[in-house]
């Protein structure tokens, strides 16, 4: 048996974590505990860990590689369902009429490995992702997207196990796709997708992603713990250049600093707790208004 909140579940035999640093969770590499977190590994165990958290005294999340993720000290008073790699299958279906094929996949698989078994199947449209360092799940939240594709662009539809458990297949159409915006709440958990390919070369796709993957290296503090872009493009403008117009760049509290190489990321250099960034990001926020007008919104989602 397993006790949350003074309630016990039957969940032991799922591979579990109590007391988890959200910091070994996440790429910010920051963050205190969680309470407990689940791995669960195929769907049934994923259900049962869902339904012993139903409801609105349930504090529950699901997280994939928390490449978008920040948690602050106190960590997470209660439930985290990690959906990674132990629950990252995937099949590749050639359609009927040659022109390419369906990838159905669960939701913890790596945009890296989903890019990589397209590339094996020649079926293009998935290049984008190959350096995203997030999974499946956490992609179709957030419609991720990079060098001009988005998830909505290949997602045909979304397997989503809803508030009362019920699993569904929702149409790409019901999904309100938008700039890093999906209609998946708090309370749904992405079990998989249904991805649609068209056929390529082999040798175009490589050349594509070795391509993103150049412009990354170049252009972005990959050598640096970060969630990546940590304010959204704000309509008409592109936040890198608000912040290094502002002067921000290399700006810092402690050790959370707005990257000299892109100062669109905030990056942690060693030991930055969630305290520093969360004020770097409110200072950079309120300094990029005063001086540009324009408000700055993170895409890190701050726990
Ligand atoms: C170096 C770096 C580069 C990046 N580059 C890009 C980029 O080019 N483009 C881009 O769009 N993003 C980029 N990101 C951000 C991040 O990788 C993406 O947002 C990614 O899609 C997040 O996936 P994740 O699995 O890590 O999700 P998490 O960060 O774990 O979660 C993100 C959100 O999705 C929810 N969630 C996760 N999995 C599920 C699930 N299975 N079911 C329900 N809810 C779920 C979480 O609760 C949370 O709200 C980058 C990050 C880093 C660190």
């Amino acid at each position: 048996m397993f006790e949350v909140s003074g309630r016990t579940f039957p969940l032991s035999d799922i591979k579990h974590e109590a007391d988890a640093p959200m910091s070994d969770h996440t790429t910010f590499r920051v963050g205190g505990n969680a309470k407990e977190i689940f791995f669960p590994e195929d769907m049934d165990e994923l259900l049962m860990v869902k339904r012993c958290f139903i409801g609105p005294a349930a504090k529950c999340m699901v997280i994939g590689k928390g490449s978008n993720l920040l948690f602050d000290e106190k960590g997470y008073d209660g439930v985290i369902i990690s959906i990674g790699k132990n629950f990252s299958k995937a099949e590749v279906e050639e359609l009927e009429d040659g022109a390419g094929a369906v990838i159905r996949a669960q939701a913890g698989i790596r945009l890296a490995d989903l890019a990589l078994l397209a590339r094996d199947h020649e079926l293009e449209g998935l290049e984008f992702a190959y350096g995203i360092p997030g999974t499946l799940g956490g992609a179709v939240v957030m419609n991720a997207g990079a060098y001009g594709g988005e998830m909505k662009d290949v997602i045909e539809s979304v397997i989503l196990i809803d508030e009362n458990c019920n699993i569904k297949n929702v149409p790409a159409s019901d999904m309100d796709f938008g700039y890093r915006h999906s209609a998946v709440t708090e309370k749904e958990i992405v079990a998989g997708a249904v991805l649609k390919l068209s056929k390529g070369k082999k040798a175009d796709i490589q050349a594509k992603m070795d391509d993103f993957q150049a412009r990354r290296r170049e252009k972005q503090p990959l050598e640096y713990a970060s969630a990546g872009s940590t304010f959204k493009r704000p309509e008409g403008y592109f936040a890198g250049k608000l912040i290094e117009d502002s002067g921000l760049k290399g700006y810092r509290v402690g050790d959370a600093c707005v990257s000299e190489k892109h100062a669109g990321f905030v990056v942690n250099l060693g030991h930055a707790t969630a305290t520093d960034i969360k004020q770097l990001i409110a200072d950079v926020q309120r300094i990029v208004y005063e001086k540009q007008g324009v408000h700055l919104e993170p895409e890190v989602r701050i726990i």
